[in-house]
């Protein structure tokens, strides 16, 4: 027998019909890659989002074309999002932050036909352009005052393109299942690798990251998503926030300290989102010139660990609550968050802090499974280590044009290729990329972990630990180090602040401070380049 209620396809537009009826009047603040800051509302997105759906239409876009966006967290960005799906094409953000022949790459692999692109990557798209055959003309982000003179393919200012349309327009019909978006993984290993998600998956992603023990979103928060919408689709907080009405703040090109700072206290934001290296820069800038930010509540940090030392300051100094949560851009890409059970609240503080530097709690939607090597399922006793597996409506089952092939195990789990425990109470903690973790004597040591410990140091900048290969242990750990500007830190004053806070065998065999280390386009440890940096390095011990 069948239920008996109404087929409602669960379709992104929807979302922004709902924030323009309910929440119309809720402002999304920008601050404008031409310099100032600007003010629409969810109303003014849905209404220029129809013109933009209606004018690709107009352009010749058809169902299931990719419409690439190289842009900066903007109202011109979220509304080209709704234009996009809504004209049931495909939005493809590219991250800005690739290399030039990796966004080549992309682009033609995607087949994207047209360019949505923010004024600050004209130049960089100049270069390239030759290379980009699919692209029939590139639209730029910004009005007819500020286009600049460019070659580049039929090149029209947003703002001309979209006023030869009047927005008379009804959102072409989807299928929930059919491709919304597409993002593709950064390829720190291999070729990058398109995750393409639907209406339903984007939907149901938005439905669960906005629960109180995720995201918690409601239509009294101000939210600053400084998590870009080229990284990870940007943890749902483009369709989340809508959904519920929150208001949001674009933070634009501008994410330094003072910039994020200058906008969480002038629209008095509750919450907020990013990754890691965002949040140093922030808590240095308000510790230099000793500001507060009364009205933030929440910071939901992920993308790479949070060391407890930031979550310790949000929370001790700045009343901010921390929520820790994992996921990747094959997961929509929320798997995990932090919020604190009740049993486990009650814990002491120093327990209660161990768990919030765990990742957390598989989201509803997501199931997980860590495993070994064979594919057999291993304890959530919190201690032993595991291939992280999920599965869900919010996880890819394979990649763009079949790439990679087959990604699911017998049981449709997806191979995260992160390692992992989870404990008794579900939290899950990341310990290690598969690709980076460090074995010795066969067993595995988390770099991970001393990595967070290590940025506990008043004078570390940043810290990252790679294994090395070693005689008689297979690998041993060595740490890199970057202090802090001005600041010079010993060898022997490191370990020692290691000492007693990771087991013995895990202490580093060697210290070595540099002045940089390189990241991926989103912000993450380079360990392949940090391994090939130091292919021909001996550790001392090993001559022993
Ligand atoms: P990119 O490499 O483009 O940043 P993703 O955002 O998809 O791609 O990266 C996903 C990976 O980032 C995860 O598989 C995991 O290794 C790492 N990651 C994400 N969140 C965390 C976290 N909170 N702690 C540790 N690692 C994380």
């Amino acid at each position: 027998m069948q239920g008996l209620m109404q087929d409602w396809p669960l379709t992104c537009n929807r979302i922004i019909d709902h924030a323009a009826v309910q929440f119309g009047g809720h402002k999304v603040i920008t601050r404008s890659v031409e310099g100032p800051i600007v003010e629409t509302t969810y109303r003014g997105i849905r209404q220029r989002a129809l013109k933009v759906a209606q004018r690709l239409v107009k352009e010749g876009i058809k169902s299931g074309d990719r419409v690439g966006t190289l842009a900066w967290n903007t109202a011109r960005h979220l509304e080209s999002w709704y234009g996009i799906l809504g004209a049931g094409a495909v939005y493809h953000t590219v991250n800005p932050r690739l290399f030039p022949e990796q966004i080549v790459y992309i682009v033609n692999h995607a087949e994207d036909r047209l360019m949505l692109a923010d004024l600050t990557f004209v130049p960089m798209l100049e270069q390239i352009a030759d290379k980009l055959p699919t692209i029939e003309r590139y639209v730029i982000l910004t009005d007819g005052k500020h286009m600049p003179a460019t070659k580049l393919k039929n090149a029209v200012a947003y703002e001309d393109w979209i006023a030869e349309v009047d927005g008379d327009f009804s959102w072409v019909k989807v299928d929930e299942n059919d491709a919304a978006g597409m993002c593709y993984t950064s390829g720190t290993t291999g070729r990058p690798k398109g995750v393409v998600y639907s209406h339903r998956s984007n939907m149901l992603q938005a439905f669960a990251t906005a629960m109180p023990d995720v995201f918690s979103i409601s239509s009294n928060d101000v939210i600053l998503p400084v998590v870009p919408l080229f990284h990870a689709n940007s943890w749902s907080l483009a369709f989340s926030a809508p959904m519920n009405g929150a208001s949001l703040v674009m933070p634009g090109a501008k994410l330094d300290g003072a910039s994020t700072y200058e906008l969480l206290d002038t629209y008095k934001v509750t919450a907020t989102a990013g990754v890691p290296t965002v949040w140093l820069a922030l808590l240095d800038h308000m510790e230099k010139h000793d500001l507060k930010l009364p009205h933030l509540k929440l910071a939901f940090i992920g993308g790479s660990a949070c060391p407890r030392s930031m979550i310790e300051k949000f929370q001790d100094k700045y009343n901010v609550l921390v929520r820790h949560a994992w996921g990747m851009t094959e997961m929509s890409p929320v798997g995990t968050a932090g919020h604190l059970k009740p049993h486990v609240a009650k814990f002491e503080r120093e327990k209660r802090l161990d768990v919030q530097e765990k990742q957390g709690f598989s989201l509803f939607g997501v199931e997980m499974k860590i495993t070994d090597d064979n594919g057999n399922e291993l304890p959530w006793d919190g201690k032993t280590f595991g291939r992280l597996k999920v599965r869900g409506g919010t996880v890819a089952r394979s990649y763009f044009k079949g790439e990679g092939g087959e990604i699911l195990d017998a049981e449709g789990f997806f191979d995260t290729g992160d390692v992992a425990t989870i404990d008794e109470h579900g939290y899950m903690k990341i310990t290690d990329r598969s690709k980076d973790v460090i074995k010795s004597g066969g067993e595995w040591i988390s770099s991970i972990e001393i990595e967070n410990i290590a940025v506990g140091h008043p004078d570390v900048a940043e810290a990252a630990v790679i294994g090395v290969s070693h005689p008689k242990w297979d690998e041993r750990p060595l740490l890199i180090v970057v202090p802090k500007k001005d600041k010079k830190i010993g060898k022997t004053e490191m370990l020692e602040f290691l000492r007693g806070k990771i087991a013995k065998w895990w202490m580093p065999d060697d210290v070595i401070f540099v002045n940089e280390i390189p990241h991926t386009a989103t912000g993450k440890i380079l360990k392949t380049a940090l391994r090939e940096q130091f292919r021909s390095y001996r550790l001392p011990s090993a001559a022993e």
